[in-house]
């Protein structure tokens, strides 16, 4: 899986740290950043839940 997000409308809410904070950190900026963009398969209810609650709905998952 790639994660990818579009971080100049992410709203910095933290809820993408908090479900899976092996991929996603705050950034500097108060944005979320991408710690690792390549999803593990064990991760993919985490990843899939980061991408369903974030409110910004900036979180993109593509299955490769
Ligand atoms: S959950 Fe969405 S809006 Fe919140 S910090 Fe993460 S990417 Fe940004």
């Amino acid at each position: 899986m790639k994660i990818t997000i579009d971080r100049k409308n992410c709203l910095g809410e933290a809820v993408c740290t908090a479900v899976a904070p092996g991929y996603f950190r705050m950034a500097d900026d108060g944005k979320a950043e991408i710690i690792r963009e390549n999803g593990e398969e064990k991760d993919v209810r985490d990843l899939m839940d980061a991408k369903t609650l974030c409110p910004a709905a900036v979180i993109k998952i593509d299955h490769m």
